[in-house]
Protein backbone atom coordinates (compact mmCIF):
# COMPACT_ATOMS: atom_id res chain seq x y z
CA UNK A 1 0.00 0.00 0.00
CA UNK A 2 1.70 3.46 -0.75
CA UNK A 3 1.21 6.07 1.69
CA UNK A 4 -1.96 8.27 2.04
CA UNK A 5 -1.02 12.06 1.30
CA UNK A 6 -2.41 13.73 4.08
CA UNK A 7 -4.18 17.12 2.96
CA UNK A 8 -6.75 17.54 5.86
CA UNK A 9 -5.99 16.91 9.73
CA UNK A 10 -8.82 17.24 12.22
CA UNK A 11 -8.12 16.74 16.23
CA UNK A 12 -10.54 16.04 18.35
CA UNK A 13 -9.92 18.14 21.59
CA UNK A 14 -8.93 22.02 21.50
CA UNK A 15 -6.75 21.50 24.59
CA UNK A 16 -3.07 22.56 26.02
CA UNK A 17 -1.77 19.59 23.63
CA UNK A 18 -4.13 19.34 20.71
CA UNK A 19 -4.56 23.15 20.08
CA UNK A 20 -0.65 24.68 20.16
CA UNK A 21 0.27 21.28 18.27
CA UNK A 22 -2.23 21.12 15.15
CA UNK A 23 -1.81 25.25 15.41
CA UNK A 24 1.94 24.45 14.85
CA UNK A 25 1.22 21.80 12.05
CA UNK A 26 -1.02 24.21 10.46
CA UNK A 27 1.86 27.47 10.32
CA UNK A 28 4.36 25.18 9.09
CA UNK A 29 1.99 23.08 6.09
CA UNK A 30 0.10 25.50 4.52
CA UNK A 31 -1.09 23.08 2.10
CA UNK A 32 -3.19 20.52 4.82
CA UNK A 33 -6.16 22.22 6.03
CA UNK A 34 -6.42 21.67 9.93
CA UNK A 35 -9.35 22.05 11.65
CA UNK A 36 -9.54 21.28 15.58
CA UNK A 37 -12.81 20.34 17.11
CA UNK A 38 -14.15 20.33 20.62
CA UNK A 39 -17.17 19.75 22.36
CA UNK A 40 -16.39 22.63 24.56
CA UNK A 41 -18.04 25.66 22.99
CA UNK A 42 -16.51 27.92 25.34
CA UNK A 43 -13.00 26.98 24.42
CA UNK A 44 -13.34 27.15 20.82
CA UNK A 45 -15.04 30.62 21.48
CA UNK A 46 -11.65 31.70 22.60
CA UNK A 47 -9.86 30.06 20.42
CA UNK A 48 -11.72 32.11 18.05
CA UNK A 49 -12.08 35.35 19.74
CA UNK A 50 -11.05 38.03 17.32
CA UNK A 51 -8.63 39.89 20.10
CA UNK A 52 -6.95 36.20 20.07
CA UNK A 53 -7.59 36.11 23.79
CA UNK A 54 -7.42 32.18 23.28
CA UNK A 55 -8.20 29.64 26.06
CA UNK A 56 -4.54 28.99 27.12
CA UNK A 57 -1.44 31.14 28.05
CA UNK A 58 1.65 29.59 26.45
CA UNK A 59 4.73 32.02 25.02
CA UNK A 60 4.19 32.17 21.27
CA UNK A 61 1.13 30.51 20.95
CA UNK A 62 -0.79 33.85 19.88
CA UNK A 63 1.77 34.39 16.93
CA UNK A 64 0.98 30.89 15.37
CA UNK A 65 -2.94 31.00 15.51
CA UNK A 66 -2.61 34.52 14.39
CA UNK A 67 -0.90 33.50 11.31
CA UNK A 68 -2.42 30.33 10.59
CA UNK A 69 -6.34 31.10 11.69
CA UNK A 70 -8.69 31.70 8.47
CA UNK A 71 -6.03 30.64 6.47
CA UNK A 72 -5.52 26.79 6.75
CA UNK A 73 -6.55 26.15 10.99
CA UNK A 74 -9.87 26.42 11.98
CA UNK A 75 -11.53 25.88 15.91
CA UNK A 76 -15.28 24.39 15.41
CA UNK A 77 -17.67 22.34 17.40
CA UNK A 78 -18.63 20.95 14.44
CA UNK A 79 -17.04 17.33 15.80
CA UNK A 80 -18.96 15.17 13.09
CA UNK A 81 -18.10 17.47 9.69
CA UNK A 82 -14.45 17.56 10.71
CA UNK A 83 -14.10 13.94 11.10
CA UNK A 84 -15.70 13.74 7.92
CA UNK A 85 -13.40 15.85 6.00
CA UNK A 86 -10.48 14.12 7.42
CA UNK A 87 -7.97 11.78 6.32
CA UNK A 88 -5.95 11.89 9.11
CA UNK A 89 -7.61 12.50 12.58
CA UNK A 90 -5.81 12.86 16.17
CA UNK A 91 -7.32 11.73 19.18
CA UNK A 92 -6.01 14.44 21.94
CA UNK A 93 -8.32 14.33 24.45
CA UNK A 94 -7.97 14.31 28.30
CA UNK A 95 -7.38 10.83 30.11
CA UNK A 96 -7.26 11.79 33.54
CA UNK A 97 -6.88 9.42 36.49
CA UNK A 98 -10.13 7.43 37.09
CA UNK A 99 -11.31 9.12 40.54
CA UNK A 100 -13.84 6.22 41.80
CA UNK A 101 -14.67 2.86 40.47
CA UNK A 102 -12.49 -0.51 40.49
CA UNK A 103 -8.88 0.65 40.33
CA UNK A 104 -9.31 4.04 41.41
CA UNK A 105 -6.48 6.46 42.27
CA UNK A 106 -4.90 4.25 39.48
CA UNK A 107 -6.36 3.75 36.48
CA UNK A 108 -6.53 6.06 33.14
CA UNK A 109 -10.41 7.38 33.04
CA UNK A 110 -10.53 5.86 28.98
CA UNK A 111 -14.12 7.25 28.55
CA UNK A 112 -12.80 10.79 26.45
CA UNK A 113 -10.95 8.48 24.25
CA UNK A 114 -13.59 5.59 24.13
CA UNK A 115 -16.12 8.58 22.98
CA UNK A 116 -14.20 10.40 20.48
CA UNK A 117 -13.29 6.78 19.01
CA UNK A 118 -16.96 5.44 18.70
CA UNK A 119 -17.93 8.66 17.09
CA UNK A 120 -14.99 8.21 14.09
CA UNK A 121 -16.37 4.97 13.77
CA UNK A 122 -20.27 6.34 13.71
CA UNK A 123 -20.03 9.21 11.44
CA UNK A 124 -16.71 8.30 9.41
CA UNK A 125 -17.84 7.94 5.52
CA UNK A 126 -14.14 7.11 4.25
CA UNK A 127 -10.67 5.26 5.27
CA UNK A 128 -9.06 7.25 7.96
CA UNK A 129 -5.60 7.25 9.75
CA UNK A 130 -6.35 7.86 13.28
CA UNK A 131 -3.63 8.90 15.40
CA UNK A 132 -3.31 8.50 19.67
CA UNK A 133 -2.18 11.89 20.22
CA UNK A 134 -3.27 11.26 23.91
CA UNK A 135 -1.34 9.72 26.64
CA UNK A 136 -2.75 6.78 27.01
CA UNK A 137 -1.54 3.17 28.51
CA UNK A 138 -0.05 0.48 27.13
CA UNK A 139 -2.26 -1.55 24.25
CA UNK A 140 -5.13 1.20 24.25
CA UNK A 141 -4.85 1.05 20.20
CA UNK A 142 -6.24 -2.36 19.67
CA UNK A 143 -9.41 -1.38 22.32
CA UNK A 144 -9.26 1.22 19.57
CA UNK A 145 -9.26 -1.03 16.69
CA UNK A 146 -11.49 -2.92 17.67
CA UNK A 147 -14.10 -0.20 17.98
CA UNK A 148 -13.25 1.24 14.86
CA UNK A 149 -13.80 -2.09 13.02
CA UNK A 150 -16.73 -3.17 14.72
CA UNK A 151 -18.56 0.26 12.89
CA UNK A 152 -16.80 0.41 9.99
CA UNK A 153 -19.50 0.96 6.83
CA UNK A 154 -17.73 -1.26 3.52
CA UNK A 155 -15.15 1.05 2.07
CA UNK A 156 -14.07 2.59 5.51
CA UNK A 157 -10.70 1.34 6.50
CA UNK A 158 -9.02 3.07 9.72
CA UNK A 159 -4.93 2.76 10.17
CA UNK A 160 -3.92 3.56 13.60
CA UNK A 161 -0.82 4.87 14.95
CA UNK A 162 0.50 6.12 18.12
CA UNK A 163 2.00 9.61 18.52
CA UNK A 164 2.36 11.21 21.65
CA UNK A 165 3.18 14.11 22.21
CA UNK A 166 6.33 15.21 24.44
CA UNK A 167 5.81 19.34 24.70
CA UNK A 168 6.30 20.68 27.90
CA UNK A 169 3.56 23.59 28.81
CA UNK A 170 4.95 26.86 29.58
CA UNK A 171 7.16 25.58 26.33
CA UNK A 172 4.85 24.14 24.04
CA UNK A 173 5.53 26.16 20.90
CA UNK A 174 9.53 25.46 21.18
CA UNK A 175 9.17 22.66 21.93
CA UNK A 176 7.10 21.96 18.92
CA UNK A 177 9.12 24.05 16.39
CA UNK A 178 12.31 21.91 17.39
CA UNK A 179 11.32 18.15 19.28
CA UNK A 180 14.07 16.18 20.26
CA UNK A 181 11.83 13.67 18.66
CA UNK A 182 8.15 12.75 16.58
CA UNK A 183 7.59 9.41 17.87
CA UNK A 184 5.75 7.34 15.26
CA UNK A 185 3.79 4.24 16.45
CA UNK A 186 2.34 1.41 14.00
CA UNK A 187 2.04 -2.11 13.65
CA UNK A 188 4.38 -3.27 11.32
CA UNK A 189 2.25 -3.92 8.22
CA UNK A 190 2.14 -2.68 5.09
CA UNK A 191 -0.54 -0.78 5.94
CA UNK A 192 0.56 0.75 9.21
CA UNK A 193 4.09 1.59 7.27
CA UNK A 194 2.17 3.34 4.91
CA UNK A 195 0.16 5.35 7.59
CA UNK A 196 3.06 5.81 9.67
CA UNK A 197 5.34 7.33 6.30
CA UNK A 198 1.53 9.37 5.68
CA UNK A 199 2.32 11.18 9.27
CA UNK A 200 6.07 11.38 9.41
CA UNK A 201 5.95 13.38 5.75
CA UNK A 202 3.76 15.81 7.55
CA UNK A 203 6.25 16.31 10.54
CA UNK A 204 9.42 16.14 7.66
CA UNK A 205 7.94 19.65 6.41
CA UNK A 206 10.05 20.96 9.68
CA UNK A 207 11.39 18.57 11.68
CA UNK A 208 14.34 16.85 10.57
CA UNK A 209 14.13 13.07 9.75
CA UNK A 210 17.04 11.87 11.61
CA UNK A 211 14.56 12.90 14.81
CA UNK A 212 11.12 11.07 13.55
CA UNK A 213 11.69 7.86 15.45
CA UNK A 214 9.38 5.08 14.11
CA UNK A 215 8.76 2.33 15.99
CA UNK A 216 5.91 -0.29 16.73
CA UNK A 217 2.77 0.72 18.42
CA UNK A 218 3.22 -0.95 22.05
CA UNK A 219 6.92 0.55 22.34
CA UNK A 220 5.10 3.86 21.08
CA UNK A 221 2.74 4.20 24.16
CA UNK A 222 5.00 3.00 26.48
CA UNK A 223 7.72 5.15 25.45
CA UNK A 224 5.53 8.09 26.13
CA UNK A 225 4.56 6.96 29.81
CA UNK A 226 8.37 6.07 30.57
CA UNK A 227 9.74 9.09 29.31
CA UNK A 228 7.26 11.07 31.68
CA UNK A 229 8.01 8.47 34.78
CA UNK A 230 11.54 9.14 34.49
CA UNK A 231 11.62 12.46 34.43
CA UNK A 232 9.71 12.67 37.54
CA UNK A 233 11.50 9.86 38.99
CA UNK A 234 14.71 12.59 39.03
CA UNK A 235 13.06 15.60 40.52
CA UNK A 236 11.27 12.58 43.22
CA UNK A 237 15.29 11.62 43.61
CA UNK A 238 16.52 15.12 43.89
CA UNK A 239 13.62 16.25 46.42
CA UNK A 240 14.64 12.98 48.84
CA UNK A 241 18.23 14.29 48.18
CA UNK A 242 17.25 17.88 49.35
CA UNK A 243 15.70 16.46 53.25
CA UNK A 244 18.87 15.01 53.20
CA UNK A 245 20.67 18.32 52.40
CA UNK A 246 18.25 20.18 54.79
CA UNK A 247 18.93 17.72 57.78
CA UNK A 248 23.33 17.72 57.11
CA UNK A 249 23.48 20.74 55.83
CA UNK A 250 24.43 20.10 52.99
CA UNK A 251 23.31 22.02 49.25
CA UNK A 252 21.36 20.78 47.50
CA UNK A 253 22.47 23.20 44.61
CA UNK A 254 26.22 22.27 45.14
CA UNK A 255 24.89 18.66 45.10
CA UNK A 256 23.04 18.61 42.10
CA UNK A 257 25.76 20.54 40.18
CA UNK A 258 27.96 17.98 41.50
CA UNK A 259 26.40 15.11 40.24
CA UNK A 260 25.19 16.63 37.25
CA UNK A 261 28.63 17.05 36.10
CA UNK A 262 28.12 13.26 35.04
CA UNK A 263 27.86 13.08 31.52
CA UNK A 264 25.86 10.01 32.28
CA UNK A 265 23.86 11.59 34.23
CA UNK A 266 23.22 15.36 32.47
CA UNK A 267 22.56 18.60 34.62
CA UNK A 268 18.73 18.94 33.33
CA UNK A 269 16.01 18.37 35.78
CA UNK A 270 17.92 18.12 38.93
CA UNK A 271 16.57 21.11 40.57
CA UNK A 272 14.88 20.75 43.91
CA UNK A 273 11.34 21.96 44.61
CA UNK A 274 8.24 21.85 46.46
CA UNK A 275 7.49 19.03 44.44
CA UNK A 276 5.99 18.71 40.96
CA UNK A 277 2.75 19.35 39.43
CA UNK A 278 0.77 19.47 36.17
CA UNK A 279 -1.38 17.02 34.46
CA UNK A 280 0.52 14.68 33.38
CA UNK A 281 3.28 13.47 36.15
CA UNK A 282 1.80 11.69 38.27
CA UNK A 283 -0.83 10.56 36.43
CA UNK A 284 1.10 9.14 33.68
CA UNK A 285 3.15 7.09 36.75
CA UNK A 286 0.10 6.09 38.19
CA UNK A 287 -0.85 4.72 34.85
CA UNK A 288 2.43 2.45 34.74
CA UNK A 289 1.58 1.46 38.34
CA UNK A 290 -1.84 0.19 37.59
CA UNK A 291 -0.33 -1.54 34.39
CA UNK A 292 2.23 -3.11 36.16
CA UNK A 293 -0.39 -4.16 38.36
CA UNK A 294 -2.45 -5.75 36.09
CA UNK A 295 0.12 -7.61 34.31
CA UNK A 296 1.21 -9.38 37.86
CA UNK A 297 4.50 -7.19 38.43
CA UNK A 298 3.52 -6.02 41.90
CA UNK A 299 7.40 -5.29 42.52
CA UNK A 300 7.41 -3.06 39.60
CA UNK A 301 4.36 -1.20 40.98
CA UNK A 302 5.66 -0.44 43.83
CA UNK A 303 8.74 0.91 42.41
CA UNK A 304 6.84 3.91 40.75
CA UNK A 305 4.74 4.34 43.31
CA UNK A 306 7.84 5.50 45.22
CA UNK A 307 8.14 8.52 43.27
CA UNK A 308 4.39 9.76 43.33
CA UNK A 309 4.91 9.20 47.55
CA UNK A 310 7.97 11.15 47.57
CA UNK A 311 6.40 14.09 45.52
CA UNK A 312 3.46 13.81 48.36
CA UNK A 313 5.74 13.82 51.26
CA UNK A 314 7.93 17.04 50.00
CA UNK A 315 4.60 19.20 49.51
CA UNK A 316 3.93 18.18 53.00
CA UNK A 317 7.64 18.84 54.27
CA UNK A 318 7.58 22.14 52.84
CA UNK A 319 4.57 23.19 54.95
CA UNK A 320 5.24 21.70 58.02
CA UNK A 321 8.58 23.90 57.47
CA UNK A 322 6.55 26.75 57.25
CA UNK A 323 4.31 25.99 60.43
CA UNK A 324 7.49 25.00 62.32
CA UNK A 325 9.43 28.10 61.61
CA UNK A 326 6.49 30.19 62.24
CA UNK A 327 6.74 29.16 66.11
CA UNK A 328 4.63 25.92 65.43
CA UNK A 329 1.33 27.91 64.95
CA UNK A 330 0.30 30.27 62.18
CA UNK A 331 -3.17 30.76 63.04
CA UNK A 332 -4.58 34.43 62.51
CA UNK A 333 -1.04 34.73 60.65
CA UNK A 334 -1.16 36.18 56.87
CA UNK A 335 0.94 34.01 54.63
CA UNK A 336 1.61 35.22 50.78
CA UNK A 337 1.64 32.29 48.30
CA UNK A 338 3.59 34.15 45.04
CA UNK A 339 2.64 31.69 42.41
CA UNK A 340 -0.46 29.54 41.71
CA UNK A 341 0.36 27.83 38.33
CA UNK A 342 1.97 24.31 38.69
CA UNK A 343 4.90 26.08 36.88
CA UNK A 344 6.34 29.21 35.73
CA UNK A 345 4.98 30.67 31.88
CA UNK A 346 1.52 28.36 31.91
CA UNK A 347 -1.79 29.53 33.43
CA UNK A 348 -2.29 25.59 34.27
CA UNK A 349 -3.18 25.07 37.84
CA UNK A 350 -3.67 21.13 37.26
CA UNK A 351 -2.24 19.13 40.60
CA UNK A 352 -0.39 22.46 41.49
CA UNK A 353 1.59 22.23 44.46
CA UNK A 354 0.07 25.88 45.61
CA UNK A 355 -2.87 24.17 46.55
CA UNK A 356 -1.41 21.57 48.36
CA UNK A 357 0.38 23.99 50.57
CA UNK A 358 -2.57 26.44 50.27
CA UNK A 359 -5.22 23.30 51.67
CA UNK A 360 -2.62 23.00 54.18
CA UNK A 361 -2.13 26.69 55.40
CA UNK A 362 -6.33 27.02 55.86
CA UNK A 363 -6.31 23.33 57.87
CA UNK A 364 -3.78 25.65 59.95
CA UNK A 365 -6.35 28.66 60.29
CA UNK A 366 -4.15 30.88 58.63
CA UNK A 367 -5.04 33.84 56.18
CA UNK A 368 -3.69 33.57 52.48
CA UNK A 369 -2.96 36.41 49.86
CA UNK A 370 -2.60 34.72 46.50
CA UNK A 371 -1.03 36.12 43.72
CA UNK A 372 -0.31 34.89 40.00
CA UNK A 373 0.26 36.90 36.83
CA UNK A 374 -1.64 34.33 35.11
CA UNK A 375 -4.17 32.09 36.81
CA UNK A 376 -7.50 33.35 36.36
CA UNK A 377 -9.21 33.85 39.57
CA UNK A 378 -12.24 32.08 39.15
CA UNK A 379 -9.72 29.04 38.10
CA UNK A 380 -7.99 29.68 41.76
CA UNK A 381 -11.26 29.79 43.69
CA UNK A 382 -12.33 26.70 41.64
CA UNK A 383 -9.42 24.63 42.93
CA UNK A 384 -9.52 25.57 46.47
CA UNK A 385 -13.04 24.90 46.56
CA UNK A 386 -12.37 21.31 44.58
CA UNK A 387 -9.32 20.72 47.38
CA UNK A 388 -11.52 21.46 50.30
CA UNK A 389 -14.82 19.51 49.52
CA UNK A 390 -16.37 19.95 52.87
CA UNK A 391 -15.97 23.73 53.18
CA UNK A 392 -18.32 25.95 51.59
CA UNK A 393 -16.63 28.20 49.07
CA UNK A 394 -17.39 31.62 51.04
CA UNK A 395 -15.70 29.83 54.35
CA UNK A 396 -12.92 29.45 52.09
CA UNK A 397 -13.09 33.44 51.25
CA UNK A 398 -13.37 34.49 54.39
CA UNK A 399 -9.63 32.80 55.11
CA UNK A 400 -8.05 33.57 51.11
CA UNK A 401 -7.61 36.51 49.09
CA UNK A 402 -6.88 36.91 45.83
CA UNK A 403 -4.54 39.89 45.38
CA UNK A 404 -3.58 42.00 41.74
CA UNK A 405 0.19 42.18 42.73
CA UNK A 406 2.89 40.47 44.58
CA UNK A 407 3.49 43.55 46.46
CA UNK A 408 -0.15 43.23 47.31
CA UNK A 409 0.01 39.92 48.38
CA UNK A 410 2.71 40.69 50.72
CA UNK A 411 1.09 43.44 52.81
CA UNK A 412 1.01 43.20 56.48
CA UNK A 413 1.96 39.33 55.77
CA UNK A 414 4.21 37.27 58.29
CA UNK A 415 5.43 35.13 55.57
CA UNK A 416 6.08 35.02 51.92
CA UNK A 417 5.86 31.43 50.37
CA UNK A 418 7.18 31.14 46.49
CA UNK A 419 4.98 27.98 45.23
CA UNK A 420 5.46 29.23 41.11
CA UNK A 421 8.92 30.08 39.37
CA UNK A 422 7.55 32.97 37.91
CA UNK A 423 10.72 35.33 36.46
CA UNK A 424 9.18 38.32 37.90
CA UNK A 425 8.95 36.94 42.05
CA UNK A 426 12.71 36.73 41.40
CA UNK A 427 12.47 40.64 40.50
CA UNK A 428 10.52 41.79 42.92
CA UNK A 429 11.09 45.41 44.76
CA UNK A 430 12.12 43.15 47.83
CA UNK A 431 12.73 46.13 49.96
CA UNK A 432 8.90 47.48 49.31
CA UNK A 433 7.99 43.72 50.18
CA UNK A 434 9.95 44.01 53.12
CA UNK A 435 8.39 47.58 54.67
CA UNK A 436 5.02 46.26 53.80
CA UNK A 437 5.39 42.82 56.10
CA UNK A 438 5.26 42.09 59.61
CA UNK A 439 8.18 41.60 61.56
CA UNK A 440 10.08 39.60 61.59
CA UNK A 441 9.30 38.77 58.49
CA UNK A 442 10.14 35.30 56.57
CA UNK A 443 10.37 33.67 53.37
CA UNK A 444 10.18 30.46 51.85
CA UNK A 445 11.49 29.54 48.47
CA UNK A 446 9.64 26.80 47.25
CA UNK A 447 11.54 27.02 44.05
CA UNK A 448 15.00 28.47 44.85
CA UNK A 449 14.36 31.14 42.75
CA UNK A 450 15.36 33.83 45.32
CA UNK A 451 18.65 35.27 45.63
CA UNK A 452 18.83 34.36 49.40
CA UNK A 453 22.18 36.21 50.60
CA UNK A 454 20.23 39.87 49.52
CA UNK A 455 17.09 39.00 51.23
CA UNK A 456 18.97 38.33 54.12
CA UNK A 457 20.84 41.13 53.48
CA UNK A 458 17.26 43.36 53.24
CA UNK A 459 16.18 41.86 56.70
CA UNK A 460 14.48 38.70 55.75
CA UNK A 461 14.52 35.34 57.34
CA UNK A 462 15.00 33.17 54.45
CA UNK A 463 14.42 29.32 54.34
CA UNK A 464 15.23 28.02 50.77
CA UNK A 465 14.74 23.68 50.05
CA UNK A 466 17.63 21.46 49.98
CA UNK A 467 20.01 24.12 52.31
CA UNK A 468 21.16 23.10 55.60
CA UNK A 469 21.78 27.08 56.83
CA UNK A 470 18.40 28.66 58.00
CA UNK A 471 17.22 31.93 58.57
P1 LIG B 1 -7.25 19.12 27.99
O1 LIG B 1 -8.21 18.70 29.04
O2 LIG B 1 -6.64 20.48 28.03
O3 LIG B 1 -8.00 19.02 26.56
C1 LIG B 1 -8.76 17.93 26.15
C2 LIG B 1 -9.95 18.48 25.34
O4 LIG B 1 -10.64 17.38 24.74
C3 LIG B 1 -10.98 19.22 26.19
O5 LIG B 1 -11.13 20.55 25.71
C4 LIG B 1 -12.27 18.41 26.00
O6 LIG B 1 -13.44 19.20 25.93
C5 LIG B 1 -12.00 17.73 24.67
N1 LIG B 1 -12.79 16.52 24.45
C6 LIG B 1 -12.94 15.46 25.27
N2 LIG B 1 -13.72 14.53 24.69
C7 LIG B 1 -14.08 15.01 23.47
C8 LIG B 1 -14.85 14.50 22.40
N3 LIG B 1 -15.42 13.30 22.44
N4 LIG B 1 -15.03 15.26 21.30
C9 LIG B 1 -14.46 16.49 21.22
N5 LIG B 1 -13.68 17.03 22.20
C10 LIG B 1 -13.50 16.29 23.31
O7 LIG B 1 -6.15 18.01 27.92
P2 LIG B 1 -4.62 18.18 27.43
O8 LIG B 1 -3.78 18.77 28.51
O9 LIG B 1 -4.62 18.81 26.08
O10 LIG B 1 -4.20 16.66 27.30
C11 LIG B 1 -4.68 15.83 26.25
C12 LIG B 1 -3.89 14.54 26.26
O11 LIG B 1 -2.51 14.82 25.99
C13 LIG B 1 -3.91 13.81 27.60
O12 LIG B 1 -3.93 12.43 27.35
C14 LIG B 1 -2.59 14.20 28.24
O13 LIG B 1 -2.12 13.23 29.13
C15 LIG B 1 -1.68 14.29 27.04
N6 LIG B 1 -0.54 15.19 27.20
C16 LIG B 1 -0.67 16.38 27.87
C17 LIG B 1 0.43 17.22 27.98
C18 LIG B 1 0.31 18.53 28.71
O14 LIG B 1 1.35 19.13 28.99
N7 LIG B 1 -0.89 19.01 29.04
C19 LIG B 1 1.65 16.89 27.39
C20 LIG B 1 1.74 15.69 26.69
C21 LIG B 1 0.64 14.86 26.60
Amino acid sequence: MSATKVTKICCIGAGYVGGPTCAVIALKCPHIKVTIVDLNQARIDAWNSPDFKLPIYEPGLEDVVRQARGRNLFFTTEVDKGIQEADLIFVSVNTPTKKSGVGAGFAADLNYVELATRRIAAVANSSKIVVEKSTVPCRTAESMRTILEANSKPNCRFDILSNPEFLAEGTAISDLFKPDRVLIGSLQTAEGKAACEALASVYANWVPTDRILTVGLWSSELSKLAANAMLAQRISSINALSAICEATGANIDEVAHAVGYDSRVGPKFLRASVGFGGSCFQKDILNLVYLSESLHLPEVAEYWKQVVTMNEYQKRRFSKTVVDTLFNTITGKRIAVLGFAFKADTGDTRESPAITLIRDFQSENARVNIYDPQVEHEQIWADLAEASPATPLANIQKQVSICKSALEACKDAEAVVVATEWKEFRDIDWEAVYKGMNKPAFVFDGRLIVDAERLRKIGFKVTTIGRGERV
